[in-house]
């Protein structure tokens, strides 16, 4: 065995650590160990064995905690190309990989020191301690747990606190004085989750199950004359269920609790742990994929993937395929192809809870072969599918971003759906793009990487022009239904003619009106949730901010509060204005639960329902309100870009727009693309059943060109405009581009830390490389934090991302705290 290890750990440096490995220790490459580093446990991923001594004196490293390696080559190689293309710590990229939080158990422990041994002797021969700042009262805790300790080698923090009442304070106090010892002993568990069932056992069992089925007399043992009456109902509640009941069902049953642990002393029911079983959706699934005929493009794009995956060489394909024109099929055929060859394949989605369909269409599929990971799952949880996953058992991967790196032996397929989906990029260390990632293990992997959307990003449509992609196409939707007619209502002109702000225009109420006399569906979008987003003071002009963000307050009716969508910040409502303490405050602008207000006052005979962060809490409230439209129990769903996503729900039959144009007034060079992609997704949910749709566009922005592609489905046409702008302004996909942000909840700091990189940056060659800035940061000030930032463009990303490292060591070298200076390669939110 080589007698070191160099260890990445989950700390912001960016180095690995060497350890020294104790004798008969077998760590592997790849797989955990358990160090000591600064004073506490952490547990880090082995990266190389060898035999050389460092320079400095190691420790060594207390447990291996994997037999084989828990990251593979291909994995340990893609976390080192994150690591270098996105400038993150590697420490940092496996713990994001590695979804096994729940296997490792913080805990401290206690022993008593040689000091802690004598003030106990001095107290016991004095009956009182030295001069103390202490009561009596705290003396006597301290006393007592000297006592408790002196008789033990090592106590747990918890068992410490419940056997002698001390509190925290005391603890650490106690540990000044060096007369105990704090140690750290976090170590691995098991983590998959399990449920306790209690079986029913032996003859005593098989003669009542018997019994209870009618298939023998009733029973009459010795042992079952013993038992009592609760005890013989527990039994027979089992019996009448097969044998078996996970216990916490079991407690239902109406007996006392001990019941239970009397028949499990007395031998006739055991207690044995089973995994727990997955939830599945439950979204009805539509019709299987393969009850259908393929359409001839969907079979030209089916032929297209799997010869490119026959070929087990790498391949992209970029599968734009516009809205209903049956994409999931296709996917899940590939994924049922690839399954058959006795291979594995991930597909990625931005968000499964808002994809429930998706989930229930795999779960049809592909039964106990697919593995979810979505955002409801629990660490311990989320453990499980991993495990899973790589034992075998799940050849079929679905999930969102963190799926990408899911432990499947012989990838052959990874599909990115929605890929234009921002919910891709990770917002904090390593900020990672999953559809680039998936690109570059497919690449690593020699697999097949489909990058599927409607309305597909400018990078990938770009490259798929240069052919990097194959492009494959789905032109027409199923059955040949015709995209909407996409009517666009100017609400300038709506104003001048009416007189009035309108939120909901003439138009667009009489098209519902229509619609609701029919007994077709509609969904209004607008892309903003709360009541009123501003809340403005007349006499001195000022608007209600949040104190730790430079945004507005919004107000929130039902739950009667002032929210901050940045922070989730919360305040009451005002009856005064804060700053002049006028009481003229009026409350501006419509969000979505204002919207459904107005709706249900122009409509008071609908059913409307509302989809937003706010009706939302979790994957259930999603579905039950898909299924209620589904079902036809609503009549209109209102809500933001979430009722925009991906449903298939063939009742509706108009789509309004209310407000999608919002993020066109940002300054963000994205905000033309996502809005044209946001108004053709929505427009894409209109028409999907046997009746045509139509939309109804209100904007004020009419004359933009996002606006005018979307309205007319013209894809094409937009691309080439934006890829023009693209090309002038030096934006991708012509140019690389990072983000860099200085942050402090000073202002002083931000402003000199940026100031001190700005003219590191001005007498610093780095040619074919503009950077633009320090400037303060669109959002000023966010989650107390001032910002400002550099951005940096360039043809060139190796000169890019080499100027970034050489200005991270400057910053380091400066004292500027690693955590307030961000790096953020292909950045997709610049505010
Ligand atoms: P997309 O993701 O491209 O918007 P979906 O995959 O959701 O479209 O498909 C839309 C609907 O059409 C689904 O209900 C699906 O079951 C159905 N579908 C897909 N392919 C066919 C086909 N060849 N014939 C009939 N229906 C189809
Ligand atoms: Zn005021
Ligand atoms: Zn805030």
């Amino acid at each position: 065995m080589p007698l070191f290890c160099d260890v990445a750990l989950a700390v912001p440096l960016d180095v690995v650590f060497t350890y020294a490995i104790p004798p008969g220790m077998e760590p592997v490459v790849g797989g955990r160990v358990l160090v000591p580093f600064r004073q506490q446990r952490m547990s880090g991923i082995v990266v190389e064995l060898h035999d050389r001594p460092p320079q400095v004196k190691t420790k060594k490293v207390i447990e291996a905690l994997d037999l084989s390696p828990v990251l593979d080559e291909h994995l340990l190689k893609l976390g080192k190309w994150i690591a270098d293309y996105y400038l993150a710590p590697l420490g940092e990229v496996f713990r994001t990989m590695l979804p096994l939080a729940a296997e490792f158990k913080r805990a401290v422990a206690y022993r008593i020191t040689d000091a802690g041994r004598m003030a106990l002797h001095l107290a016991g021969m004095s009956g009182s301690p030295a001069r103390s700042k202490r009561t009596p009262e705290q003396q006597l805790v301290e006393f007592r747990v000297l006592d408790y300790l002196a008789e033990r080698e090592s106590v747990r923090e918890e068992k410490l606190r419940g056997a002698t009442r001390v509190s925290k304070a005391l603890l650490s106090g106690m540990v000044r004085k060096k007369w105990i010892a704090r140690e750290d002993v976090s170590a691995a568990r098991d983590a998959a989750r399990v449920v306790k069932v209690a079986v029913l056992l032996g003859a005593e069992a098989a003669e009542l199950r018997s019994a209870w089925t009618g298939e023998g007399a009733r029973p009459h043992t010795s042992k079952s004359k013993n038992l009592n009456e609760n005890q013989r109902t527990l039994i027979e509640t089992l019996a009448a269920v097969g044998g078996s009941l996970p216990v916490e069902i079991l407690r239902e049953v109406d007996v006392p609790r001990t019941t239970l642990g009397t028949l499990v002393r007395r031998g006739l029911i055991e207690l044995v742990d089973e995994p727990q079983d997955f939830t599945a959706s439950k979204l009805k699934p539509r019709q299987s994929p393969f009850e259908f005929e393929f359409s001839a493009a969907q079979k030209d794009a089916l032929a297209k993937i799997g010869a490119a995956v026959a070929s087990r060489k790498f391949g992209g394909l970029l599968l734009h395929g516009i809205t209903g024109s049956g994409k999931t099929a296709v996917y899940l055929a590939c994924m049922r192809q690839v399954l058959d060859a006795g291979r594995s394949s991930i597909l990625l989605v931005p968000e499964i809870g808002l994809t429930p369909a998706v989930a229930a269409d795999l779960h049809q599929v592909f039964g106990d072969e697919v593995a979810i990971l979505h955002s409801g799952l629990s660490d311990a949880e989320r453990a499980e599918q991993w495990h899973r996953i790589r034992r075998g058992e799940a050849r079929v991967v679905a999930g969102t971003r963190s799926a990408v790196f899911a432990p499947v032996s012989d990838l052959a397929l990874i599909i990115v759906d929605e890929e234009q989906d921002s919910s891709y990029k990770q917002e904090e260390t390593p900020r990672y793009h999953a559809r680039d990632v998936g690109v570059m293990r497919a690449k690593m992997a020699g697999a097949v990487v489909v990058l599927g959307s409607a309305t597909p990003s400018l990078e990938s449509y770009y490259n798929a022009k240069k052919n990097k992609y194959a492009l494959v196409e789905l032109p027409d939707r199923v059955e040949m239904r015709p995209l909407p007619e996409v009517e666009i209502v100017d609400m300038r002109q709506e104003f001048q003619e009416t007189g009035q702000e309108q939120v909901i225009s003439r138009k667009l109420a009489e098209e519902i009106r229509e619609r609701l006399e029919k007994k077709e569906q509609v969904m209004v979008l607008l892309n903003r949730r709360g009541y009123s987003p501003v809340v403005l003071c007349r006499a001195c002009g000022k608007t209600l901010q949040c104190k730790n963000c430079a945004v507005s307050m919004t107000h929130h009716k039902r739950e009667r509060k002032m929210e901050c969508h940045y922070c989730g910040h919360i305040e009451r409502i005002p009856d005064k204005c804060v700053h002049c303490g006028s009481e003229y405050v009026y409350f501006v602008g419509t969000g979505s639960e204002k919207l459904e207000e107005l709706l249900h006052g122009f409509f008071p005979q609908a059913r409307i329902g509302r989809l937003d962060r706010d009706t939302v809490r979790g994957r259930e409230d999603f579905e039950h309100a898909l299924n209620a439209l589904n079902e036809g129990a609503l009549d209109m769903l209102v809500g933001t870009q979430m009722i925009a996503k991906g449903h298939d729900i063939h009742g509706v039959t108009l789509v309004g727009v209310v407000g999608a144009d919002m993020a066109l007034g940002l300054p963000d060079f994205r905000a033309a693309e996502r809005t044209f992609q946001l108004l053709t997704q929505v427009a894409g949910r209109a028409g999907r059943g046997q009746s045509p749709g139509k939309v109804v566009l209100q904007t004020y922005f009419q004359d933009h060109y996002a606006v005018q592609f979307a309205a007319r489905h013209d894809f094409a046409g937009f691309y080439e405009k934006e890829l023009q702008f693209r090309a002038w302004m030096h934006y991708p996909p012509y140019s690389a581009i990072a983000n860099v942000l200085i942050r402090s909840e000073k202002l002083d700091e931000a402003l000199t830390w940026s100031g001190e990189l700005g003219r590191w940056f001005e007498n610093t060659r780095h040619e074919g490389i503009r950077v633009l800035g320090p400037a303060a940061a669109p959002i000023t000030r966010l989650k107390r934090d001032y910002r400002y930032h550099f951005i940096l463009k360039s043809p060139s990303r190796e000169k890019m991302n080499a100027l970034l490292r050489t200005m991270l060591a400057e910053a380091a070298a400066r004292k500027i705290p690693h955590t307030q200076v961000i790096v953020d390669v292909d950045a997709v939110w610049m505010m």
